[in-house]
């Protein structure tokens, strides 16, 4: 019975003892976010603004970061501003953080969002598209980290990965896809190890989404997965929580994130079952 008691107690202290979000914490504060042309990365550039952050956005489509700068200086921003270009390209990638350290004279924090498009079907056996999806949601990932890191020593800030349920479990219908967050997840893990073991006080953040109700995200699975997607606003506001609170993961929502994934270690099977019998098959267009 003790032990028990004991462990919800010490469970109760280092609840309560975990600091608050509160949204000064990112007032100021010098932010990358790529893929906030759209979806949840304008979301998390229109909560900064709120805030009062300093904030550089980056994705392909020049005409849309403009609108979401303006409406980001509307909403109180500190700053904002954008870089258009192709995360194809690891010059570019480099380049962001580059002009960060220009305009910004630093940074606190990296938000790295964008992926790039891909098909929603059984694996096609397109080897090259893998290589071009890892270049753009994992390689680019990289080459921004390690451009960043200097200022990112300096600033002692923080690293934010956003994930999915599709690189913590295999996924049907998304394996490219579930390649390159697989690979986030044990890159930045690692690292976080190396940070740990050198003293070098940056945070990483993995974020682990289930299903948003972003427009790429609804068009390519509304009509197949039977899970009410989650809003994207409020996904966007807790990816930054958990990135100011220097979290080690966080899992959005919860409930259909977190406590499936309790599964992995011990019932592999039933959670692969429950996975598949999320999928409405007859709603699948055939590759
Ligand atoms: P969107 O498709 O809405 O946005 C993707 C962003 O990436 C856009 O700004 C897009 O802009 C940019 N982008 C696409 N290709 C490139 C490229 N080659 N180079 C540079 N930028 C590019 O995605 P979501 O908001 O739905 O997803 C955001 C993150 O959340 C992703 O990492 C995704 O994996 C993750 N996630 C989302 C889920 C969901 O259900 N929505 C579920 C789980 C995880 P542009 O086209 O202008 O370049």
């Amino acid at each position: 019975i003790l032990i028990p008691f004991l462990g919800l107690v010490l469970a109760f202290w280092f609840y309560s003892a975990r600091e608050n979000f509160k949204p000064e914490m990112l007032k100021g504060k010098r932010v990358i976010v790529t893929g906030a042309s759209t979806g949840i990365g304008e979301q998390m550039a229109y909560h900064l603004a709120r805030m009062g952050s300093h904030i550089l956005i980056t994705a392909r489509t020049e005409a849309k970061l403009q609108k979401v700068v303006e409406r980001c200086l509307e909403l109180g921003a500190a700053s904002a501003r954008y870089v258009s270009g192709t995360m194809e390209d690891m010059a570019f990638a480099e380049h962001v953080v580059k002009e960060a350290e220009t305009l910004l004279g630093g940074l606190d924090m990296l938000i790295l969002n964008h992926v790039g498009t891909s098909y929603f079907g059984y694996f096609n056996g397109d080897v090259g598209h893998v290589r071009k999806l890892l270049e753009i949601n994992f390689l680019s990932y990289v080459a921004m980290t390690t451009s960043a890191l200097p200022m990112l020593k300096e600033s002692e800030g923080s690293i934010v990965v956003v994930s999915s349920m599709a690189g913590k479990v295999g996924f049907p219908f998304t394996v490219p896809y579930s390649a390159t967050k697989f690979a986030l997840d044990g890159f930045f893990s690692s690292l976080r190890q190396e940070f740990s073991i050198q003293s070098v006080n940056v945070s990483i953040t993995l974020c682990i989404l289930g299903f948003i109700d972003t427009e790429s995200a609804l068009r390519a699975a509304a009509e197949v997965l039977l899970v009410a997607p989650a809003p994207r606003e409020e996904c966007a506001l807790e990816i930054l929580r958990a990135g100011a609170l220097r979290r080690r993961e966080l899992y959005y929502r919860y409930g259909s994130t977190r406590l499936p994934l309790l599964l992995r270690d011990w019932a592999a099977e039933l959670l692969d079952y429950l996975v598949r019998s999320r999928y409405r098959l007859d709603g699948l267009k055939r590759n």
